[in-house]
């Protein structure tokens, strides 16, 4: 994280004024009749519920500035928790009224009016959709490009009849001006759908990059360098992470995030070092030089201080503390190489989980760089022949405090990443230890 207490409290103030305000347009100038106290209350629900909603749309909007201050994984989850109460929410404002009045129950009924009916009744399947296929992707076996797309048009049909539904009732919105406003903050919401889906893949194809080399790293991890075609390349920070898609068009469903493992001195040519996983890793040791390739981005805040650099006046950090594990060493390539190449004299510990020593990514590169920066190496291997005198095991709370530096933990900056249950049990030792959260910077690569 990076953001200062009173920058969280604006962006909070920020989003819940944008999601009251529907419930507010409504409430503006001249009002109807009150009417039951419920029927106020469930339709005040459904307004705020379509403000939430629309907010969706803003979270998932790959903002840069937004992105590299909250990081994607917070902004991801907080969408995908949020995205539950925006269900809650527009499934109570009908649940409610039916309860309250059960003569509402005839916009859902086909005889009094068949579209309405239909619309309002697939609206509320939409939203069960959305909250099931998210919840339970992989058990229902949805590939993820596919789950994305269904998640696009089921949010943009639901919004969509949000907004012809409030302009039919037109309780609260029968003003011309106050239906004009509705339309816009509907479309601003839809808008950024397109932005996402549709403008931003057409600035991508003024900027490719072009498959330069493939290497195997180790078994089932490989190295894809691109160069930029008619550009300067990508100006990133080190630590921070691309959308990837192949071949000629960037409107491809195959989009994926690597972070980036090369020097951020060298925007010219960029690297990615892919673990095999499923069907597009899996595919990248067979991609041939010269394919066309677009990097969108970069995105991401688990980059660590500039040298000499503190956070909203605190002082710097006195150095930086990586925790990886396997193809999670990635994005601490970058900053170490960035070091290297930036004469970066920060004490770093690092300290990398790996399978077996023939599978410990980069350990030779590793053992260079600790020689040309002020760097602590601990390799903590899964299986290690007799004759290793390291760490063996997991990265265990033991492993660390027998590594972490002795003096002042809480003034470094720490790097987790990782398998899961190493990230959640390094973070919650961090914590124990007095380290932070401010100075714990966790990257993800299970995000969905
Ligand atoms: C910020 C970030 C940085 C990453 N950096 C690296 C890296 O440097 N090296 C590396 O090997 N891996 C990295 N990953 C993971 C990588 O994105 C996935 O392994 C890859 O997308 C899997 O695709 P697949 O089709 O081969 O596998 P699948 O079997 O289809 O998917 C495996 C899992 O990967 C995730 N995933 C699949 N497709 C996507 C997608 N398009 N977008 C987001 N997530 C997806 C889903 O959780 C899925 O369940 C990173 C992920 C994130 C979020």
């Amino acid at each position: 994280m990076r953001f200062s207490f009173r920058q969280a409290v604006g962006m909070v103030l920020g989003y819940l004024l944008l999601a009251a305000a529907p419930l507010l347009l409504a409430y503006l100038g001249p009002l109807p009749e009150p009417r039951p106290f419920w029927v106020e209350f469930g339709v005040g629900l459904g307004f705020v519920g379509m403000g939430v909603l629309g907010l969706q749309f803003l979270l998932t909007g790959r903002f840069r500035n937004v992105a590299s201050s909250v990081g994607l994984d917070l902004m991801l989850q907080f969408h995908r928790e949020v995205g539950i109460v925006a269900f809650l929410l527009i499934l109570a404002h009908p649940v409610i009224l039916f309860a309250t009045d059960p003569t509402y129950l005839e916009f859902l009924d086909p005889r009094v009016n068949l579209p309405r009916a239909l619309a309002l009744s697939s609206v509320l399947a939409a939203l069960v959709l959305l909250v099931v296929t998210t919840l339970w992707r992989q058990e229902l076996k949805i590939s993820y490009e596919w789950w994305r797309t269904g998640h696009g048009v089921l949010a943009l049909f639901v919004i969509l009849i949000g907004l012809v539904h409030g302009l039919q009732v037109g309780h609260y919105l029968s003003p011309v001006w106050k239906q004009v406003i509705w339309v816009v903050l509907t479309l601003a919401a839809v808008g950024l759908l397109l932005k996402n889906r549709v403008i931003r893949p057409l600035r991508l194809k003024k900027r490719p990059f072009q498959v330069v080399e493939v290497r195997e790293e180790s078994p089932g991890v490989w190295t894809l360098a691109l160069e930029p075609r008619g550009h300067g390349g990508v100006d990133f920070r080190p630590g921070q992470f691309v959308w990837l898609t192949l071949g000629s068009s960037p409107f491809s469903l195959q989009q994926h995030p690597f972070s980036i493992s090369s020097s951020a001195e060298e925007p010219g040519r960029v690297e990615l070092t892919i673990a095999e996983l499923g069907d597009f890793t899996s595919g990248i040791s067979s991609v041939p030089s010269g394919t066309t390739a677009f990097l969108e981005g970069p995105y991401g805040a688990f980059v660590p201080e500039e040298a000499e650099e503190g956070e909203d006046g605190e002082p710097g950090a006195a150095g930086a503390v990586f925790i990886v594990g396997g193809v999670g060493i990635t994005p601490v390539m970058s900053m170490l190489r960035t070091f290297r190449d930036r004469g970066d004299s920060r004490p770093i510990v690092l300290v990398h989980g790996a399978p077996s020593e023939d599978r410990a990514l980069f350990r030779d590169e590793v053992e260079a760089l600790s020689g040309m920066l002020d760097f602590k190496t601990v390799h903590v291997l899964e299986e290690a022949p007799d004759s290793w005198e390291g760490e063996r095991g997991l990265v265990t709370p033991e492993v660390l405090d027998r590594h972490l530096p002795e003096d002042g933990l809480a003034e470094w900056e720490y790097f987790v990443c990782g398998p899961p249950p190493m990230m959640d049990a390094v973070e919650q030792h961090l914590r124990s230890r007095g380290v932070p959260a401010s100075r714990i910077f966790s990257e993800r690569f299970n995000i969905v």
